[in-house]
């Protein structure tokens, strides 16, 4: 039995009602029964099954929050329903979940900016589970500074010439529809444009990238070389697709701190039942004051996280856009993970550094996750400087 959080008999529920209840139970089954058999196998051989993007569509998973026309449910979905897909994907997906959700960081630009004929040709075959979707910002030469972008498109006729390179591609190699950003214009973020780059676009290749975390989860660095795209691909206008970029980053910092949140609640709740079997010196682990102060240290940190994602989720549903504490947040919560990760591995001693099946995997797992979290979708570094800028912490 799932508990109803937030619901008190005879009282309005708070952030969630029977629809995200609902929702919970169905995105709980499909993790127990489409992922969790098979993570530890998949996560060694560095893949999941391509077949796994169709199972999911069709328990709608794919489509979330994207217009109906395009095959999406957007009627009675908000942002909570979000929070408990990410929350329920951190019980056992390990990298799976990045690569299969990685539409949810692209598609959203195409959505937001494109024109009614690029909707209907690129949305519905993702959210069908037919084609896979990334985002490519990121370049070798860095991915904090986004508005620094390199990769070039030059304009010729009904073409643009795109050169360039993309690192650190989640779907790189699989995917069939990039969105990827483009320098068009002059330095910075007034001269960047976004185009599609489907797949079989000649002069358009990949390779596999190999990580310490999402194992299963596909990483590419990308290279375009002379790659001829047509002009139907740009989306949004010519020198505007830095609006694109930011439009999608509340969603995706709320949606990576429930998930950073759920992960440490793994950690507490796997580190709480080693700690009550575990006997060193003849007694229960658990029994040590410094074995309780941890975990209290631990459920303090995460209580307060997802007490503050709940509120600023609410907030962004509500039509505002705290962006100074949706930076903070997701250090909040990647900090926090980073601390329960680090706390549940000491109690577990040696059992917590085996890897798969032969240990309490989880904990293993999400501590060699801490930092992809720490780093991507904007680093703790990169958070600390937008929420100072948005505070105005200068002379
Ligand atoms: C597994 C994985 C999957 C990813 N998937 C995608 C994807 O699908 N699409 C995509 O576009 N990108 C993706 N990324 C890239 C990710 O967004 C970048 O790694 C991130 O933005 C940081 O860029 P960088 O790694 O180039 O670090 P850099 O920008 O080179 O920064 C290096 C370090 O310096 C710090 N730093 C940078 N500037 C400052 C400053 N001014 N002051 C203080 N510290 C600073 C950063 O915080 C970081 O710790 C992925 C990354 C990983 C690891």
């Amino acid at each position: 039995m799932i508990p109803k959080v937030g619901v008190q008999e005879g009282k309005e529920p708070l952030f969630y009602n029977e629809s995200h209840h609902a929702w919970r139970e169905e995105v709980r089954k499909f993790v127990s029964k489409e992922i969790v058999p098979y993570v530890d196998e998949w996560e060694e051989a560095g893949e999941f099954p391509r077949d796994l993007y169709k199972k999911a569509a069709e328990v709608g998973l794919m489509g979330m929050g994207y217009d109906e026309k395009y095959g999406g449910t957007k009627e009675g979905i908000d942002i909570f329903h979000g929070i408990v897909t990410s929350e329920e994907f951190a019980q056992g997906c390990g990298g799976v979940s990045a690569s299969l959700m990685s539409h949810n960081i692209s598609i959203p630009l195409i959505q937001a900016l494109g024109t009614e004929e690029q909707k209907e040709k690129f949305i519905p075959p993702v959210i069908k589970g037919e084609k896979i979707a990334a985002l490519a910002m990121t370049e070798p030469s860095g991915g904090s500074d986004v508005a620094g972008l390199k990769t070039r498109a030059v304009r010729k006729d009904d073409h643009f010439i795109v050169n360039g390179s993309k690192m650190f591609i989640t779907s790189g190699m699989r995917a069939d529809t990039y969105v990827v950003g483009v320098r068009t214009g002059s330095e910075g973020a007034s001269g960047i444009s976004i185009l599609v780059i489907e797949k079989d676009t000649p002069g358009f290749t990949q390779t596999p990238l190999k990580k310490m975390g999402w194992l299963s989860s596909d990483t590419a660095a990308l290279y375009f070389d002379d790659c001829k795209v047509p002009i139907e691909n740009l989306i949004g206008g010519e020198n505007s697709g830095w609006i694109g970029v930011m439009s999608n980053f509340s969603q995706e910092r709320l949606g990576m701190a429930a998930g950073m949140n759920a992960y440490s609640q793994i950690c507490i709740d796997e580190a709480v039942s080693w700690a009550r079997e575990r006997k060193t010196f003849g007694n229960p682990l658990i029994n040590n004051q410094v074995i309780k102060h941890k975990l209290v240290e631990m459920n303090r940190c995460v209580r307060a996280s997802k007490a503050w994602t709940e509120l600023l989720s609410w907030r962004v549903m509500n039509g505002e856009s705290p962006i100074a504490d949706l930076a903070m947040l997701k250090v909040q919560a990647s900090k926090t993970m980073e601390l329960c990760a680090r706390e549940a591995m000491q109690i577990l001693g040696g059992a917590g550094y085996l890897r798969g099946n032969s240990g309490p995997a989880r904990v293993e797992r999400i501590y060699r996750e801490v930092r992809v979290n720490a780093i991507g979708g904007g680093s703790e570094e990169i958070m600390y400087d937008l929420a100072s800028r948005q505070l105005g912490y200068k002379a």
